[in-house]
């Protein structure tokens, strides 16, 4: 959450930022920010504004911009209400030193405190501005350069934080840090681009060092990086080449990133598969996996880590490990396994998902796991993030960049490296005979082209959503592996629409939501799988008989529950495992259509933002 950008060379710096924050907005739109240094007048320029960076451009327009160095921020708030004040970048008490920070500084109030009895006094109310604060009094009482003084700050603080600092006296420079919040610096001839994540720096350099927990680095006008530890070690700068390509962060054609990346999954749940999979020669090879095969094989249990999304995700991952492996699988909240001391071992195996790789419980929960000694396996789709790196093993899901906040495409990606595992496991531990093996190849690899057959009913769907969009509720219902598509869709609905809703194994029904179901109760039931259809046909007719109105999505030719459904939507026949695959897009689409014909933004929903780098 926040996204920071900054510049430092021979090119004009406030375009350039303000382009990269767009490309970050994803990360939060509570306002956003730039402080430049103008030659001329030797002075350092800040705006900042509430709301996002259009906001902020169209409060610049006529202000000087010139300035080949500087700093920008896009804020999804922690500390302080989202206001023109708490917007970033933040100065220090005598106006010299400009920051922007993503993360927390968790002792920021004894601090400030103390700062205050020293006679400072503060304008915003967040953490940040503290942290620039303290940085100055160090430098100044201690009679230290900044590098040396943002060293002794930084060992002072606890907390998360990416920051980079300008020094209106030193416009040849930037120094940038982390700590559990990413940054990556992009090198270019002559030139430095520092980032939250790689998106602002593609277009001008394929060259970049991703810094590791407590580094600093030192980038000046002359070319000069200088990388360094808290405790004050030189490091070298491992320069990595990036593979990611400008058109996947555009929109294109499409209105939002939300309906481009639900219509990219084809192409992406191909890209998850791509070389892991060849159902001609009847083969499933998971390279993560093989790696730390005797480990994997040998695990008395997978406990599964991921929040939001992930957590659906992993809950589908238990129901096909434990079918189709018989690999007892528990599947945890990161933000509570981080916190409650849970038994973990030198035989579990801990595999954590998370679209971006740097989701702050995500990581904490791998931290505390490898003290214990626990193997790690990672299922991330930003390569190089934290958890990629922390992680023994694990695999990409190559999705490319997810910019809507709510997720879809990443969604898919996660199941079906968990679907490959599991089948590779399954039959490599002889849990699944070879014919039934390689029935789930082949259907795999069909997945794609049923993905499209289903978002060609777009239409269909979009039908549906105008007829229930002005609901206030909705249930969403699912047995066996839909259960988690059921809560899966029900986030999606709440996440962008605003909308109340709730997910619950269909059964679970009588036990409770039941008693909410009226005419204004629209019921949206994943009735695909082939197993339990008839208590899930009973389930309907629950739900019909106190007037509730259903939805229900089914396997191609259902006559039974066309009949007494009121709207179906029909998706291909496949194998029970995979139907999540399936039965996922339509709801994806379902929740873009109502958001948007409530006039919501889909890509940028209130309240949110994606990558939760702070706890
Ligand atoms: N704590 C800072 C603030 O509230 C940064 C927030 C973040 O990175 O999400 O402004």
């Amino acid at each position: 959450m926040c996204g920071i950008v900054a510049y430092i060379g021979n090119k004009q710096a406030y375009p350039i930022i303000i382009n990269g924050l767009r490309r970050l907005e994803y990360r939060g739109y509570d306002s956003a920010g730039v402080a430049l240094h103008n030659r001329e007048d030797g002075n350092m320029h800040v705006y900042k504004r509430k709301g996002k960076v259009q906001e902020l451009v169209d409060f610049v327009k006529k202000k000087p911009i010139e300035s080949t160095i500087g700093i920008g921020h896009t804020r999804w708030a922690t500390h302080g209400k989202p206001d023109n004040i708490n917007a970033h970048p933040h100065l220090s008490g005598s106006g010299r030193l400009a920051i922007i920070h993503n993360g927390i500084i968790e002792n920021y109030d004894s601090i400030k405190k103390a700062l205050i009895g020293e006679g400072h006094s503060f304008t915003s109310q967040t953490d940040t501005e503290v942290l620039i604060h303290l940085i100055e009094a160090i430098q100044e009482r201690d009679n230290l350069n900044l590098e040396e003084a943002v060293r002794v700050a930084l060992s002072q603080v606890v907390g998360a934080y990416a920051i980079v600092i300008m020094d209106k006296e030193n416009p040849n420079q930037l120094i940038a840090a982390r700590k559990a919040s990413p940054l990556v610096i992009g090198i270019g001839d002559g030139e430095f681009f520092i980032a939250s994540d790689a998106t602002p720096i593609v277009e001008y350099t394929q060259k970049v060092v991703y810094l590791n927990d407590e580094e600093i680095a030192v980038v000046n006008r002359d070319g000069d990086l200088t990388l360094k530890t808290i405790a004050n070690e030189l490091k070298t700068p491992f320069v990595q080449q990036l593979e990611m390509n400008i058109e996947e962060l555009e929109k294109g054609d499409y209105e939002y990133f939300m309906l481009k990346e639900i219509f990219e999954q084809p192409t992406s749940i191909t890209s998850a598969m791509a070389g892991r999979i060849n159902a001609g020669e009847g083969w499933i090879k998971v390279g993560g996996l093989m790696s730390t095969y005797d480990k994997i094989a040998a695990a008395k249990r997978f406990i599964i880590a991921a929040c939001g999304t992930s957590w659906h995700a992993g809950l589908i991952g238990e129901y096909l490990f434990e079918e189709l492996a018989r690999i007892p699988v528990e599947v945890e909240y990161a933000s509570e396994m981080r916190y409650r001391n849970p038994i973990i071992g030198t035989d579990d195996v801990i595999i954590a998902l998370s679209q971006s790789g740097e989701t702050a419980d995500t990581m904490a929960a791998l931290e505390m796991a490898k003290k214990k000694g626990a193997t790690l396996y990672g299922i991330v789709n930003s390569v190089g993030s934290s958890i990629a790196r922390i992680t023994d093993a694990g695999s990409y899901i190559h999705a490319g960049p997810e910019i809507g906040v709510a997720s879809t495409k990443a969604f898919t990606g996660q199941v079906t490296v968990l679907a490959l595992m599991a089948i590779n496991l399954g039959y490599e531990r002889g849990r699944i005979p070879r014919s039934y093996y390689l029935q789930l190849i082949s259907e795999l690899e069909r997945i794609p082209e049923k993905v499209q057959t289903i978002l060609e009913k777009n239409d269909q769907i979009k039908f549906i959503a105008g007829e229930i969009k002005d609901i206030s509720n909705a249930l969403y219902l699912g047995r066996g592996y839909n259960f988690p598509v059921a809560l899966e869709g029900a986030l999606k609905l709440k996440e962008i629409s605003y909308i109340h809703a709730e997910g619950y194994p269909a059964a679970e029904m009588k036990h409770g939501p039941i008693a909410l179901i009226d005419e204004n109760m629209p019921v949206i039931i994943i009735a695909n799988n082939k197993s339990a259809h008839e208590k899930i046909v009973s389930n309907i007719q629950e739900v019909k008989a106190r007037k509730g109105q259903v939805i229900a999505i089914v396997t191609e030719g259902d006559t039974v529950i066309s009949e007494i459904a009121d709207y179906v939507i029909e998706i291909p026949e496949t194998d029970e495992p995979l139907s999540p695959l399936l039965s996922v897009i339509p709801l994806q689409l379902l929740s873009y259509h109502i958001a948007l014909m409530r006039g919501c933004n889909v890509d940028q929903p209130r309240n949110l933002a994606k990558s939760v780098t702070v706890e």
